[in-house]
């Protein structure tokens, strides 16, 4: 069976550890893997392009993708698409770097500037990352002042979580030296001694352009089905299925129900494979609704929620949910990437 890989970067990063990755050198250097080096793609059934999937044609069942190297355009059958792109998200949400050696670049600048800052550093909005952000960059250096300002009365105002959680957030920070300003919002900003002014709005979108309109809820999110399957009105819906950020599903968007749909939507693909081949009818496994569960990093400590356990905050925390490197090796060996496939 041949399977071809197509992202933008030329490897794997570790999304939860961005806000490390932008603030520490040699988390950086861990943070980025290029696919070439992940022992688990080095089957060879497994092909990968660099470059960005621009439209898909459901009925003739050919993705089109413009190559990063060539520049050129390139079409590419399939019997099954997966649409696993998530979120766009601008800097310093996560690097703009589309290869590894780029992205230490410009972690490495970002760091720089940081830590040459005179007046401080101020995070603008107090969701998940904004939090993060803060407490990591205080952690790093204790003397650098971090103030985050958010316009809501209570932090992570967006997430479905109960209040005591954005309280216990607002505490950790400020036993991390970070100062929060809440109820306020930041209408200008004035770049001292910056060479690029550029101000970004940190809304992510999902990156469905590249699918056609009826696959997507108003939000632009995939419709899917429990099975993951395409549920909007496209052809050939038994062979499209999303996971990850960009499906509609319930809950709070983490790595860990991408992770789980991935692992649904391969196992249904070989059902129907099964099926196709005279195996009887396929044997779907289901989604369930996922529960509003959260882990922020918060410089030393963790702070989680779920609704059995309810807020919950400790080094502890830290060290069970995210190990020593921001959950690095826990996603790795879940997903087995340091296993060679059998050939
Ligand atoms: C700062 C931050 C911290 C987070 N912390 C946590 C946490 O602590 N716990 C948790 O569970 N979750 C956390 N999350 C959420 C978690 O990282 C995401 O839910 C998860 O990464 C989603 O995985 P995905 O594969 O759907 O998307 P992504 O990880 O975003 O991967 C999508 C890939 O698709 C590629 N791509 C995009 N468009 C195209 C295209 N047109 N063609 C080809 N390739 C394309 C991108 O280059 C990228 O490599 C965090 C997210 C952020 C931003």
């Amino acid at each position: 069976m041949e399977i071809t890989v197509v992202d933008e970067r030329d490897g794997y990063f570790h999304l939860i550890g961005s806000p490390k990755a932008l603030a520490c050198e040699t988390f950086a250097a861990t943070a980025w893997t290029r696919f070439q080096d992940i022992p688990a793609l080095e089957s060879s059934g497994l092909k990968f392009i660099q470059g960005s999937v621009s439209s898909v044609d459901f009925g003739a069942k050919v993705a089109h993708i413009l190559d990063t190297q060539s520049q050129s355009s390139r079409s590419k059958p399939y019997d099954y698409l997966i649409a696993s792109s998530g979120l766009r998200r601008v800097f310093p949400t996560v690097p703009q770097s589309l290869r590894r050696n780029e992205f230490l670049e410009e972690a490495n600048r970002h760091m720089k500037e940081v830590q040459t800052a005179q007046e401080g550093v101020v995070v603008v909005g107090g969701g998940a990352v904004g939090v993060e952000m803060a407490a990591e960059l205080k952690l790093l250096d204790p003397t650098q002042k971090v103030t985050l300002i958010h316009s809501r009365k209570r932090l992570l105002s967006s997430e479905p979580l109960p209040d005591d959680f954005a309280e216990r957030v607002d505490s950790v920070l400020h036993e991390g030296g970070v100062e929060v300003i809440l109820g306020q919002r930041v209408v200008n900003t004035t770049a001292v001694d910056m060479k690029d002014e550029q101000r970004r709005h940190s809304r992510c979108i999902p990156t469905s352009t590249y699918l056609a309109r009826e696959a997507l809820n108003e939000d632009g999110y995939v419709k899917v089905h429990s099975s993951l399957q395409f549920s909007g009105g496209v052809l050939n819906p038994e062979h499209h299925y999303a996971v990850g950020d960009i499906a509609a599903w319930s809950g709070i968007k983490r790595c860990g129900g991408a992770m789980h749909m991935g692992h649904f939507a391969a196992t249904n693909i070989h059902q129907h494979m099964l099926a196709t081949c005279g195996a009887g009818k396929p044997s779907f496994v289901t989604l369930q609704p996922f529960p509003s569960i959260m882990g922020l990093a918060l410089g030393k400590k963790t702070v989680s929620y779920s609704p059995i356990d309810g807020t919950r905050d400790g080094e502890d925390i830290m060290a069970s949910m995210f190990g020593g490197d921001m959950g690095n090796t826990v996603c790795w060996n879940y997903m087995r990437l340091g296993e060679a496939c059998p050939a």
